[in-house]
């Protein structure tokens, strides 16, 4: 029964139901970070702080949201995937997207005095943009996660030989944007270690490979680190999963990872 002469107009309302038995992927993304990295003075190429406060972020969204079994970050991007079987807000895209992004500013900004302590934040705040994709198999999963991590990779050398080109080699960014166009991989690697002594193999994990947070599916009680307590915070796991641990970042490869999520449920 319609409640007023109303109701109708919210049969303009798109549905946006993502398919089911599909792991879902919603990807986040700092706006204008380029913009914001300057004017708060990151570390360049890569600020650890800010990559500390990322992964604070992602952890708090992965707390908060029992049905994500997995986020990867890097750089000012994170992909959180929820399981196949999630049934959260029905899946639908919007609901699921628009929850991950606002807890994730949230804590954002909440944990900037943590990792920034001499900083303030001042207007205009930290935003992400977000977005839902749906993975029909683990193998095309796994694909997208390689895809991210490649992208990390990518970028991360070309980051990490242009800030030496300026910062050692005292270039303008202009030129050293020059003397990079049309290289590939392996120039870079030569121009940072003959130039600048720095052998790229040797850089933080961290910088290279990106963060991963996982849900320990499957925990075993042999394992030498216990599942941690669910802190006094954290919200009632209203799905059933229940030994499912808390996910703490670390940056091991992800093809470690992967392998555990995708073993099959015990019956
Ligand atoms: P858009 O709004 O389109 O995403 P953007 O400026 O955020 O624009 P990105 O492609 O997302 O563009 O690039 C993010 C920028 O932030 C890059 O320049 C990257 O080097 C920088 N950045 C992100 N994290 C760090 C970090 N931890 N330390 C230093 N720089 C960082
Ligand atoms: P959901 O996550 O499904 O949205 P919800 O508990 O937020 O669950 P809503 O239908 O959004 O459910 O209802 C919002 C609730 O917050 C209502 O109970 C409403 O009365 C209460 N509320 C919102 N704003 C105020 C306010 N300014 N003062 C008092 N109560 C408020
Ligand atoms: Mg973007
Ligand atoms: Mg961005
Ligand atoms: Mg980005
Ligand atoms: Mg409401
Ligand atoms: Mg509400």
């Amino acid at each position: 029964m319609a409640n007023s002469k109303y109701e109708y107009v919210r049969s303009f309302e798109q549905q946006d139901v993502l398919l089911p038995e599909t792991w879902i992927v919603v990807r986040i993304d700092g706006r204008g970070f380029s913009k914001l990295t300057a004017k708060y003075k990151f570390v360049k190429p890569n600020d650890r702080r800010a990559l500390d406060l990322m992964n604070a972020a992602a952890e708090a969204v992965m707390k908060e949201l029992p049905d994500l079994v997995l986020a990867y970050g890097n750089s000012d991007e994170f992909s959180f995937v929820f399981h196949k079987d999630c049934n959260l807000f029905e899946r639908r895209a919007s609901k699921l997207t628009s929850t991950v992004v606002s807890t994730f500013t949230a804590h954002y900004v909440y944990r900037w005095p943590d990792y920034f302590p001499e900083t303030e934040l001042t207007l205009p705040l930290p935003s992400f943009d977000g977005r839902a994709v749906c993975y029909p198999s683990d193998a095309i999963l796994r694909d997208y996660m390689s895809w991210r991590q490649v992208d990390c990779h990518i970028n991360n050398l070309y980051n990490t030989t242009f800030w030496a080109l300026v910062q050692q080699g005292g270039m303008e960014p202009r030129a050293a944007e020059q003397e990079l166009s049309g290289t590939v991989s392996s120039d870079k690697n030569e121009i940072l270690f003959s130039r600048f002594g720095i052998n790229y193999n040797n850089e933080p994990e961290i910088f290279k490979k990106g963060s991963v947070l996982y849900r320990d599916l499957f925990p075993t009680s042999t394992q030498s680190s216990p599942v941690p307590p669910r802190t006094a915070q954290s919200p009632p796991l209203t799905h059933t999963r229940p030994q499912r641990s808390i996910p703490r970042p670390m940056s091991q490869p992800l093809e470690r990872t992967l392998p555990d999520l995708f073993r099959d449920s015990p019956a």
